[in-house]
This record gives C-alpha cells, structure tokens and sequence, in this order.
C-alpha cells in the first residue's frame, strides 16, 4: 500500500525535522518553514494530513488555517496544530477554527504518533463515505446526488466561459417487458451492463455521467456542441445494441435505449431545470417514434432524430 503523505508547516527548520523524523518510517513527510509555502503546497499536493505550527513570522496558523478550511481542495484535510506551552490558550482558538487536535511541544514522539495514526486512519473513513456517497450502489458509477451537484458546476463553468453544453437523458427500454420475462436479478445485471459501458465512453473530466434513477441515465456535456454530442449519443445507442443482450421486446431481439438531448449555449435567462425538462421531451419523442433512437434539439432549437 502506498504511505499517506504528510506535510509539515512550521518555521523552526529543527522542530520539523524532529517530527519528520517521527513519522517518517510510517508516512511519506514534506515540510515547509513558511507559511505562504505550506499554503501553496497544501493546496497542490494530495496530502492526507497537515501538522501546522501556529507562530510563524509571515503568517499565524490561524489564518492559514482558515484558509485552508474555506478552500474547497482543502477543507476536508486533517490539521493538526502545533502548540508550545505558552500558548496553551491557543487551542481553544484552533479546535474553533476546525484543527482535528492540537499537540504541545516539546512533543512526545509516542503520543505524536498515536494522534497523527487516528486521524489518518478516520480519514481514509471519511473518504471512503464521501466517495460512496456519490456512487450508485448497484452499478457503481456516480449517482444521482453526484449529477445533481455535478451538473450545477458544469451549467455555472459553461455560463461563465460561454461554453456550450449538452444535457442528455436515456432510458432502457421496455425494460419492465423484461423484468416480467427473465426476473428482477436478470434486470439488475441489465442495468449494471449497460451503465458500464457507457461508463467506459464518458472518459472526459468535462462530462458527466450518472445513473438518473431506475433504468434511466443522465449525460452532461461541456465544451462540446450539440452534433458532436448527437454523435456521440448515437454512437452509444448503438454499442447498446451490440451488446446483443437478448431481449423479447417488440423493437429489437437485444436490449436498446432511446436517448433524448439538447444542447445550448446558456445565459443568465436560461435555467437548468428548463432545458432538462426538453431533454425529456426529446426522450419521449424518442419513445414516441419508435425506441431504440436519439432525438436531440440543438442549438437552433431544429430536431434532429437518428437511430
Ligand atoms: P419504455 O420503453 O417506455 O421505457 O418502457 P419501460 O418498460 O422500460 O418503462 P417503465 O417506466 O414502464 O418501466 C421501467 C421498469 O424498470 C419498471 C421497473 O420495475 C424497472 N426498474 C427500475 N429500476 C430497476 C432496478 O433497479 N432493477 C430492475 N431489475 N428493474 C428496475
Ligand atoms: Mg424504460
Ligand atoms: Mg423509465
């Protein structure tokens, strides 16, 4: 397993290196004898826990502290901080500001290392839940909770930079068809196929791809315009159907999806739920001609429809 990193902040090059010297055979240390230094790193690396020192000349811990609990890459990271007896009274200020401890120099490398164990260890479980709790249980790709928030940012990141975005819905279907023929464990296995796959597809950081709820997904596409998405969706629609999963539905002998989208470039006046609302449409349109297609509305509000 790979050590979890830790960084070091404090601007008595000795003490950091005693403490480093702590840790070192069970963690992976860096250090910083400056604050605004240990603010930059701590913002750029991946570290699972921060020990900070609260005097320093160029900037208290305090501050940096709250800096770091107000900064979204960063808030979730353990710090503990560094407390010489005189300022005892510190730590009131610290635990406040949202330290997970304190510990009094001159320290006890014992006692260091029992505290610096338990909260890596109650990190490595808070991650954990954090990343389940954007995960679908049955398929393991993200899930609704995980678009909601998602597709907010990428709405507001297209908005700020005049990008154009895409909102796509797809559903299996006659899925309840068979459900009724093959059983629910057989549509389970359905589902978690079909989610895979175009799991495997959405590859990009700028898209998003979740599981909507039921037999039903949601894609949003960022930076891409709408025939590129089309495209795309079209393209999946088919390895859908090349999965050739057997299937007794009067649209095809395999299992298919119809997929509805729109793509915009949006401003102030446009809202989100607005333009979800047409994908859907653009989904019941699908259904509505047939199934097993893609129907889109793109940026000149013309549908496009295409198996
Ligand atoms: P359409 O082509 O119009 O989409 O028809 P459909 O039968 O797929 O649509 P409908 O909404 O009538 O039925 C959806 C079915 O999906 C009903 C429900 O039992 C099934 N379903 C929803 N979630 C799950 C799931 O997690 N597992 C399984 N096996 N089935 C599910
Ligand atoms: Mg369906
Ligand atoms: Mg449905």
């Amino acid at each position: 397993m790979k050590k979890d990193k830790i960084l070091i902040i404090d601007d008595s090059t000795a003490q950091a290196e005693h403490l480093s010297s702590i840790l070192e055979d069970d963690y992976e240390v860096a250090m910083c004898h400056t604050a605004q230094g240990g603010l930059s790193m701590a913002k750029t690396g991946v570290w699972s826990l921060i020990l900070l020192d609260v005097v320093m000349p160029d900037m208290d811990g305090f501050m940096l502290l709250k800096e770091l609990k107000d900064t979204e890459a960063t808030k979730y990271i353990p710090v503990i901080m560094l407390t010489s007896l005189s300022e005892v009274q510190y730590e009131e200020r610290g635990l406040l500001l949202g330290a997970v401890d304190y510990v009094a120099k001159p320290f006890s490398p014992v006692i260091i290392k029992a505290r610096v164990n338990t909260h890596i260890q109650l990190y490595r479980y808070q991650r954990q839940f954090r990343e389940q709790a954007m995960l679908d249980g049955l398929t393991g790709i993200a899930n609704r909770r995980c678009y909601e928030s998602g597709s907010r940012e990428k709405w507001q990141e297209a908005m700020r930079f005049g990008l154009p975005l895409s909102i796509c819905i797809f559903d299996i279907d006659k899925f309840k068809l068979y459900n009724d023929t093959y059983g629910h464990p057989a549509g389970d296995r359905v589902i978690i196929s079909v989610a895979r796959t175009v799991a495997e597809r959405f590859r990009r950081s700028t898209d998003l791809f979740a599981r909507y709820g039921g037999e039903e997904f949601v894609a949003v596409f960022l930076g891409s315009n709408g025939k590129t998405a089309f495209e795309f969706m079209k393209s999946v629609r088919q390895e859908i159907e090349d999965l050739h999963i057997p299937h007794n539905s009067p649209i095809c002998d395999w299992v298919t999806v119809s997929a509805g989208g729109v793509s915009l470039t949006p401003n102030a006046q446009d809202s989100y739920e607005m333009y979800l609302k047409l994908a859907d449409t653009m989904l019941y349109d699908a259904k509505r001609f047939g199934r097993n297609r893609v129907v889109w509305l793109n940026e000149n509000k013309e549908q496009w429809c295409e198996k």
